[in-house]
Formats: structure tokens, C-alpha cells, sequence
């Protein structure tokens, strides 16, 4: 942290050059009121003080306190604004990184642990550059300084011995911080552990009110609190015994110095306002070797922060985005003999794909829950690290030779879960097509049967949807997810089950009006309803991670396998609807 730290620094000369330069002003300035108390002290006990001087040691006294604050206002405000200039570009900069990382990473992370890092971390980390910065600073030019100034006008003697006790003091913070070091860490943890509880109670409140699980999960989520509190009880117990630890080195340094200070004052060879003036020094020394004593903690906190924020900056999800090419277009799509196993597995879950997949064609994908239907169409999506065994190759070429963004520019994809944003009805369906005009959102519209659903709506277009706004239903929301990929007018348009919540009437509508504009255009259909591919040009059966069955709708229900056993059940129970 500290390399990085230095290199920050080092970029910023002039703010923390400025800093460092007003902060030793100040503490040199610090001094000068102390001794125009020693002198008036002095000058009282020898009665040689006039009014004229006292008017005049005043007025440079108050001069003196004036110039300090303003020195003093100017670095704290210059070194704070940076440290938030800092946090800034660091969030940015994290957020690009979560926005690059693909899937296998957010299976590693849970969402409140990355909030923690994009929250609280960076705060700290801003807080070790700006407060930890401003502390060894200000503590360490003050400390010297007065050290100093008690050495040379003073007495060296008892400068000497009133520092002695504070290399103790150095030594057992070492000790302490190394405790606090794990301590914070397992702090920060159980926080971050408890922030992922909050998200997850506040997603799942309905299923825990229907389940009657609210007893069970308050009690849950109060043994997390009792974690929470247990660490930071013992981080605040070994965090309070460095001022604890501080308190018993300065009293003990200030008790040394003005021992030996009365003894050289018997001796002769300390006045009173030496003596005043020492003690009101060790007073101020005190103050400073508190101040550095805080570093600890901010320090640790820093420490723990920055390799927290790191491991993000760092992660890895193995997904290879080395490819250069540029893709013009999808014209054709092949799988040879592709196997693949996701990285926390040990068995494939797509075995020997063999498929092509040619400009303008609509595939569709069908087969039981588990086959490995998801797990097909997001190799195309570049979400996980690609098979090792066989091919996946776009023109005659292999997927990772192109670049990723090429990929996703042109792939319009609507996956089960539907991820809509707590803003209106035009915004998310122009997160497909940011400039897209009125005329082409009322037409996404259009192709995914939203028109009518829309005219409900209180403000149109501007409806505001999602948390804040009015409540959709499942169906509204798959709807509103297909225009977004549809206003895109993506060359390749993968529907993932993203139909499933709308009636069978609907869907077909849906799939009419896709089939109708995207004549040329390659479209994959994954779905449960036989119905919805009913018109592909090919379907695919899956089953246990391989294709089992091939052909048009037409060829398969000939096949009777398990395309034909399913399109009876369907049939019986769209029958049995009927009838009711
Ligand atoms: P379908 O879409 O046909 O319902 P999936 O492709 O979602 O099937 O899942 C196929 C298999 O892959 C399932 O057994 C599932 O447990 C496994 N699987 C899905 N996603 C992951 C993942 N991220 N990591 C490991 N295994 C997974």
C-alpha cells in the first residue's frame, strides 16, 4: 500500500509538496506563542515588563495565532479535497473493473462484500491518504519541532529524559498493531458479511412473510449483529489500549521532565518560564505522539481497505479477451465437437456439440430443465471461459479471435431473469439503443405486444417502473426486457426462456412479430413451448448436455422422440385449458 501510496503522491507534487511545506510552517509558528509566554512569564518575574511591551508581545501573540490558523485551514483543505479527488477516480476505476469482469467472478463475490469494497473501503483508503497523511505530517514536523526548541533554548538534559519513556510507547504500539491488523480485518468482514444479509432479506421479504420464516430469519440475522458487535468490541478493546498505552508513556514522559525541571530549576539553571514554557511543550509532545498514536488505526484500516479494493482491481475471471479481429457480421455459427466444463466443476455440461447456425436462420432450443440450455447460448456471450475441447468458431473462425465488444455490440440478449432499472419505461428500453427515437421505442414496443399494457400505464413512456415506481407484472417486465433487445436491431437476438411469464397467446404474437422484422437476421430462441419455435428454421433437443435430436419442427415431430412426446403433453393441456 505504501509504494502505491508514495507513487500517488509523487504524481500530486505540488499539493502535497504545498502540504508538507504549510504543515512544517505551522509547526514552527506553533512555537512562537508558547515563547512569548515564556518571555512575558519571565520578563513579570524580573519586572522589567512595561506596558508598551506587553501591548506589543500581545499583539505579535494573537498575530502569531492567526497566521497558524490560516496556515493551518489552507493544507487541511488543499490535502482533504485531493483525498476526495482520490476516492473518486479510485471508485471510477473500480466501477470500470466490475463493469469488464464476466460471470465466473460475481459467482466468487456476494454483492454486499462488493458494496463494502465501492463504499466504506475507499472511504478509508481516502482517509489513510488524506487523515493518516495529515497526521504524520503535522504529528511528526510538530513533534521534532518542539522537541527541538525545547532542546536548544530550553535544556537538553531534560528534553532528553521526558523522551525516553516514548521509544517504549513506539515499541508497544508495534506490538499492538500487529493484533489489531487480523482484528479489523475480521471486523470489516462480518460488516460486509451483514450488508449481504440486508440485501438478501430485502430482496426475499415476500417469500419469508409467505413462508412464516420471519422469526427464523430475525434470529439469524441477530446472530450476524452479535458478530458484528463481538468484533468490533475487540477491535475497539485493543484499538483503546494504544491512546491507553499513549496516555501512561506521556504522563510518565511529562512526570520525568519536570522532576528533573525542578531539580534544575534548584540548580539554577531553568527561570520560571523555561520551566512554564517546558511543560506547556510536553504538553503539546504528548498531543503529537497522540495524534501518531491514531495512525494505527488508520493505517490498519488502510492496510485491510487496500487489499480488499486490490483483489478487485486484480481479479481475474479467465475469460481470454485477447482476440482483434473485427466483426463485420454473424454469417455463420459453428460448434464442432464442443465440449465444455464450468470452472467450478468437474464433469462437462455440454458434451460433443456438433451445430451450424447460418446468417437469417432462427434456432430454436428446447429440452428438460438442466439440460445445458443457458449453458449453450452463453458461449456465444462470451460470459465464461471457453471449452478446451472442440470448437466454437464465428466465420469460419475461432470466437476468440474477435474482440469481445464487437461480440456484444452485436448480440441482442434477453435472459430469464429479466433485469429491469428503477427508472421509466423509455430509459429501459433505450439502455438497448441509447439515441433511439420515439418513433423506434414505440415499434419495440409494437414487436413485443407492449402497446396496450403501455396505454395503461399513468405516464406513458415516462412511467416510472421498478422500485420506486408502479408495479409490472413478470410478464410486463419480459416484455419490456424483449423491446430493449429488439430496438437494438442485433445481428444475432437470443430470447433465453424470456417468455415464460406471458401467456401462450402472447408469446406467439411476440415471436410473429420478431420472426416478421428480422428476416435476415439470426435469431435463438431457447423456450419450454414447442409452440415458439414451431416456425424455426431448426430446432435442437437437449438433453444431459448433448444435442439428442436435429431438424425442423416438422422433421422432428416425425422423429417421435422426445420433441414429439412433449408436443402431445402441450397439446393435452392446451386441450385441457380449453375445456375449462
Ligand atoms: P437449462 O438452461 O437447460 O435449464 P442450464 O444450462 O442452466 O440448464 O444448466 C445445466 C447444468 O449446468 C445444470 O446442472 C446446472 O446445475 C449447471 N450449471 C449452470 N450454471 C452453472 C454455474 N454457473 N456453475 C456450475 N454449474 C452450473
Amino acid at each position: 500500500m505504501l509504494t502505491i501510496f508514495w507513487k500517488y503522491i509523487k504524481k500530486h507534487p505540488y499539493v502535497y509538496g504545498i502540504t508538507t511545506f504549510f504543515a512544517l510552517l505551522s509547526s514552527i509558528l506553533t512555537i512562537v506563542p508558547n515563547y512569548l509566554i515564556q518571555k512575558i512569564i519571565d520578563e513579570m518575574v524580573n519586572h522589567s515588563l512595561t506596558t508598551q511591551n506587553l501591548s506589543q508581545l500581545l499583539w505579535f501573540f494573537f498575530s502569531a495565532i492567526l497566521l497558524i490558523y490560516l496556515v493551518d485551514v489552507t493544507w487541511v483543505l488543499l490535502l482533504f479535497s485531493q483525498s476526495y479527488k482520490y476516492q473518486s477516480s479510485l471508485r471510477t476505476n473500480l466501477y470500470k473493473r466490475l463493469l469488464q469482469l464476466r460471470t465466473p467472478f460475481y459467482e466468487r463475490f456476494r454483492s454486499g462484500d462488493l458494496m463494502t469494497r465501492m463504499t466504506s473501503d475507499i472511504e478509508f483508503l481516502g482517509d489513510t491518504i488524506g487523515y493518516g497523511f495529515m497526521l504524520i505530517v503535522s504529528n511528526i514536523t510538530w513533534a521534532l519541532s518542539i522537541f527541538m526548541i525545547m532542546f536548544v533554548t530550553i535544556s537538553w538534559q531534560a528534553s532528553l529524559l521526558s523522551v525516553l519513556p516514548l521509544f517504549f510507547f513506539a515499541w508497544s504500539v508495534f506490538k499492538l498493531w500487529q493484533k489489531v491488523d487480523t482484528l479489523y480485518e475480521e471486523n470489516r468482514d462480518a460488516v460486509a458479511n451483514l450488508s449481504n444479509e440486508v440485501l438478501e432479506v430485502v430482496d426475499g421479504v415476500r417469500v419469508m412473510r409467505a413462508y412464516g420464516k420471519k422469526e427464523m430469519e430475525q434470529m439469524h440475522f441477530q446472530t450476524k449483529t452479535t458478530t458484528v458487535l463481538e468484533k468490533a468490541n475487540n477491535l475497539m478493546f485493543y484499538s483503546g489500549a494504544v491512546g491507553q498505552v499513549a496516555k501512561i508513556f506521556t504522563g510518565l514522559s511529562t512526570a520525568i521532565g519536570l522532576t528533573f525541571s525542578g531539580y534544575l530549576i534548584g540548580q539554577g539553571q531553568m527561570t520560571v518560564g523555561q520551566l512554564i514554557s517546558f511543560q506547556i511543550y510536553l504538553g503539546m509532545l504528548s498531543g503529537s505522539i497522540w495524534g501518531l498514536s491514531d495512525i494505527v488505526l488508520v493505517y490498519q484500516q488502510g492496510n485491510v481497505s487496500f487489499r480488499k479494493v486490490e483483489e478487485i482491481l486484480t481479479a481475474e475471471d479467465g475469460v481470454k479477451r485477447n482476440g482483434f479481429d473485427e466483426l463485420d457480421s454473424f454469417e455463420a455459427i459453428t460448434f464442432s465437437d464442443y465440449s465444455f466444463t464450468y470452472p467450478n466443476n468437474t464433469l462437462p455440461t455440454l458434451e460433443k456439440i456438433n451445430l451450424q447456425l447460418k446468417k437469417g436462420e432462427t434456432l430454436g432450443v428446447v429440452g428438460p430443465t438442466g439440460s445445458g440450455k443457458t449453458t449453450f447460448i452463453r458461449q456465444l456471450l462470451r460470459q465464461y471461459p471457453l471449452a478446451t475441447q472442440g470448437k466454437l468458431q464465428i466465420n469460419q473462425k475461432d470466437i476468440q479471435c474477435y474482440k469481445v465488444n464487437d461480440l456484444e455490440k452485436r448480440i441482442g440478449y434477453v435472459p430469464q431473469e429479466h433485469i429491469l432499472f428503477s427508472r421509466d419505461v423509455a430509459h429501459n428500453i433505450r439502455f438497448g439503443k441509447t439515441f433511439a427515437t420515439q418513433a423506434e421505442i414505440l415499434e419495440a414496443i409494437q414487436t413485443a405486444d407492449f402497446t396496450k399494457d403501455l396505454e395503461q400505464m399513468p405516464d406513458g413512456l415516462a412511467t416510472l417502473i421498478g422500485e420506486k415506481g408502479v408495479a409490472i407484472s413478470g410478464g410486463q417486465k419480459q416484455r419490456i426486457a424483449i423491446a430493449r433487445a429488439f430496438i437494438r436491431q442485433p445481428e444475432l437476438l437470443i430470447l433465453d426462456d424470456s417468455l415464460s411469464a406471458v401467456d401462450a397467446k402472447t408469446e406467439q404474437t411476440i415471436i410473429t412479430n420478431i420472426q416478421k422484422m428480422r428476416q435476415n437476421q439470426t435469431t435463438i430462441i431457447v423456450t419450454h413451448r414447442l409452440s415458439a419455435v414451431a416456425k424455426a428454421h431448426k430446432v435442437i433437443v437437449m438433453e444431459h448436455g448433448q444435442i439428442t435430436e436435429m431438424g425442423t419442427p416438422t422433421e422432428l415431430l416425425a422423429k417421435k422422440g422426445w420433441y414429439y412426446q412433449q408436443y402431445l403433453n402441450q397439446q393435452l393441456e392446451e386441450n385441457v385449458d380449453a375445456n375449462l
